[in-house]
C-alpha cells in the first residue's frame, strides 16, 4: 500500500511527488519545518518513491523489495548520514563516506538516494565537502537534505537546493490526531505545548515521561515568578531534568504571555490556559517582553556549547524573577 503520509503534509507531498513522477524534481531536496512535524518520514516517503520501480504520484508502491527495504533502512542505493550520537556534529570523514556511497554505481539500477539528517549539524568543512556533490550529482541520484534549522546551512548549500517547508497542522486537527495515539488523551494539549506544535515530537516527549518534567518546571517557574520561592531553591526541584528544554518551555510561556496580553489567537503549540494562568498575574506585556529578549539571548549563548545545568537553570530563574545577579549587571 502507497504511504498516506501525515494529513498536514500533504501539500509538500503533493509539490514533490508530482514533480518526481514527471521526472522533474530538482536533485537535491531541503525539507525544512520545526521540530517533530515529520520531515525525516517526508524525506523516507521521497526516497522510497524515488528507488520503487511502481512509484506513483502517490509516493512507492509500500509492497516491493524496495519499498521494504527503503523502509527497513537496508536499500543497497539508500544513504542516511546521521551524528554518531543526536547532537553531535557531521564531521568531514562521514561526508566523504556519504559521497562515496551515492557515487557507486545503484544496485538495481533506479537511482540513488542520500539523506543528511539533521543537516545543519554538518561542520562548514562537511557543508563544503558536500557542495561537489551538490553541484554534480551521479545522474539518477537525488540527495535530501533535512533540517529544523536552513538558516545554519551554508547558503551555498542552500541555494542548491530546492526548498520544502512542512507546515505545523492546525491546533484543533493536530490534538485530534494526537488524542488517538496517546495512551492519555487528556494530556495532548500539553503535549502538543510541550513540543511547540509538532505532533510528532509530541508524541515522543509524552512517550518519554517529559510532561511530567515540564509540570515540575511549571511549578517552579510559577513559584520563582509569585515571589513564593528563591531561584535557588526552585531550582533545586527540577535538577534532574534537561536544562534546555526548560529554557525553550519557559520561552514558549513568555511568548504565550506576550501574544495573549497583545490580543493575539492560539497557534498550534500555544500552551493551555491553566498553564497561563498562573503567570499571567506576575507578568504583564512589558515585562513577557524584556524577559523574552533576556532568555533569547541566554538561547543564543549556548548554541554549541555545552552549558553548566545548575547554574543555567539558576540563571534562567534569576532573570525570571528579576533580579540579575550576574557580574557587572545592574
Ligand atoms: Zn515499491
Amino acid at each position: 500500500m502507497n504511504d498516506p503520509g501525515l494529513f498536514w503534509q500533504a501539500g509538500a507531498w503533493q509539490r514533490l511527488g508530482a514533480a518526481l513522477a514527471a521526472g522533474r524534481l530538482h536533485h537535491a531536496v531541503l525539507i525544512g519545518g520545526q521540530p517533530g512535524v515529520g520531515k525525516g518520514a517526508l524525506a523516507r516517503r521521497l526516497a522510497a518513491a524515488h528507488l520503487c520501480p511502481r512509484a506513483t504520484a502517490a509516493g512507492g508502491c509500500g509492497a516491493c523489495p524496495a519499498c521494504r527495504q527503503v523502509a527497513a533502512g537496508s536499500h543497497p542505493d539508500f544513504s542516511l548520514l546521521e551524528p554518531e550520537e543526536p547532537g553531535k556534529a557531521l564531521p568531514i570523514d562521514a561526508v566523504r563516506g556519504f559521497a562515496g556511497q551515492l557515487a557507486l554505481t545503484s544496485q538495481y539500477g533506479h537511482g540513488k538516494v542520500g539523506i543528511v539528517e539533521p543537516a545543519e549539524q554538518m561542520t562548514v568543512a562537511a557543508a563544503n565537502g558536500l557542495l561537489k556533490t551538490l553541484e554534480e550529482p551521479a545522474p539518477g541520484t537525488l540527495l535530501i537534505l533535512v533540517s529544523a534549522e536552513p538558516g545554519r546551512l551554508l547558503p551555498t548549500i542552500r541555494s542548491r537546493c530546492l526548498q520544502v517547508t512542512v507546515p505545523a497542522p492546525e491546533p484543533e486537527a493536530a490534538l485530534a490526531w494526537l488524542a488517538e495515539r496517546l495512551e492519555e488523551p487528556a494530556v495532548a494539549g500539553e503535549a502538543l505545548a510541550a513540543a511547540r506544535g509538532g505532533p510528532l515530537r509530541a508524541l515522543a516527549l509524552a512517550g518519554e515521561g517529559a510532561l511530567e518534567a515540564r509540570r515540575r518546571w511549571h511549578a517552579a517557574v510559577v513559584a520563582v515568578a509569585s515571589g513564593q520561592a528563591d531561584p535557588v531553591s526552585a531550582a533545586a526541584d527540577c535538577t534532574r531534568d534537561d536544562v534546555r528544554r526548560q529554557l525553550e518551555w519557559l520561552q514558549q510561556w513568555v511568548a504565550d504571555l506576550a501574544r495573549m496580553a497583545a490580543g493575539g489567537a492560539p497557534r498550534p503549540g500555544s500552551a493551555p490556559e491553566a498553564e497561563l494562568q498562573p503567570l499571567r498575574q506576575t507578568t504583564n506585556v512589558e515585562r513577557a517582553l524584556a524577559l523574552s529578549g533576556a532568555l533569547a539571548r541566554l538561547r543564543q549563548g549556548l548554541v554549541d556549547t555545552n552549558p553548566n545545568a545548575e547554574l543555567l537553570r539558576e540563571e534562567i530563574l534569576t532573570l525570571l524573577a528579576g533580579q540579575d545577579t550576574r557580574p557587572g549587571a545592574s
